[in-house]
C-alpha cells in the first residue's frame, strides 16, 4: 500500500477559504511519549470548537489555525460508508462567514497517533541534537532535514489515516482512502517517501 501526505495549504486563501478558531478556545492536554517525556503533540483543542472562516469557497476540507484539517459531512460520510480507520471521534464545529453561522455541516476528526517507525536512513532525516528514544524516535529534537517520509514496517500500520510521532502535525492517507476521496474538494497530496513539511522546506531551500 502506497501511503501519502496531506498538503495543508494553511492561510493560502486564493481558492478556498480557511479557519481561524474564535473567541475563547479550550486546550486539553498535549501527548508526551512515554520513554523520554517529550511532546508528542500539540493541546488537544475541545468543545465548544468554533472558528471564522476567511472570504473564498467552502472546501470539504478546511485548514487554519487549528491542527489537522476540518471536514464536511461528505467526507465523514464516505469515511464511514467506506469503514475506513484511524478517526477516533468527529466533533462538531461551528463556523462564521462574515459573522453569520453557515448551514452546512462541518467536523473535527480526531485523528490516531500511529506507532508505526519511520525508517530516519531512508528518510533522510537530520536532527538538531544527540537525543535517542527508541519509542518516538525524535527525543525532543527538531529535525533539520529531510527528504521524505518513509515508513519502517508499512505492514504494520492499520489505519486509513493516522499521523506520525515524528511528524504530528501531518495527516498520511492510505491510498485507499485517497482513492475514495477524489471528489472532495480542497484536498492535495504529497506521496509519502517524497514528503518534506512547508516549514522545513522554508528553511533549507
Ligand atoms: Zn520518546
Amino acid at each position: 500500500m502506497r501511503y501519502y501526505v496531506v498538503n495543508n495549504t494553511r492561510f493560502d486563501k486564493t481558492d478556498f477559504a480557511f479557519a481561524d478558531r474564535n473567541g475563547k478556545v479550550n486546550l486539553g492536554v498535549a501527548l508526551k511519549c512515554e520513554e523520554c517525556s517529550s511532546y508528542l503533540t500539540s493541546f488537544e483543542w475541545l468543545p465548544p470548537l468554533e472558528a471564522k472562516l476567511s472570504k473564498g469557497i467552502l472546501g470539504d476540507v478546511i485548514f487554519g489555525t487549528h491542527n489537522h484539517f476540518i471536514i464536511s459531512e461528505k467526507f465523514r460520510s464516505i469515511f464511514l460508508d467506506n469503514n475506513f480507520k484511524g478517526i477516533m471521534s468527529f466533533d462538531q464545529v461551528t463556523l462564521y462567514q462574515n459573522k453569520k453561522v453557515i448551514s452546512q455541516k462541518y467536523y473535527y476528526p480526531r485523528i490516531v497517533l500511529s506507532n508505526v517507525k519511520i525508517d530516519l536512513i531512508k528518510s533522510g532525516v537530520e536532527f538538531d541534537g544527540n537525543g535517542q528514544c527508541n519509542l518516538c524516535q525524535k527525543a525532543g529534537r527538531t529535525i533539520t532535514k529531510m527528504k521524505g517520509l518513509c515508513f519502517d514496517e508499512k505492514n504494520e500500520i492499520d489505519t486509513d489515516i493516522f499521523i506520525t510521532k515524528l511528524l504530528p502535525g501531518d495527516i498520511v492517507f492510505s491510498e485507499r482512502l485517497k482513492s475514495a476521496s477524489t471528489e472532495i474538494t480542497n484536498l492535495t497530496f504529497f506521496e509519502s517517501d517524497k514528503f518534506i513539511p512547508n516549514w522545513l522546506r522554508a528553511i533549507t531551500d
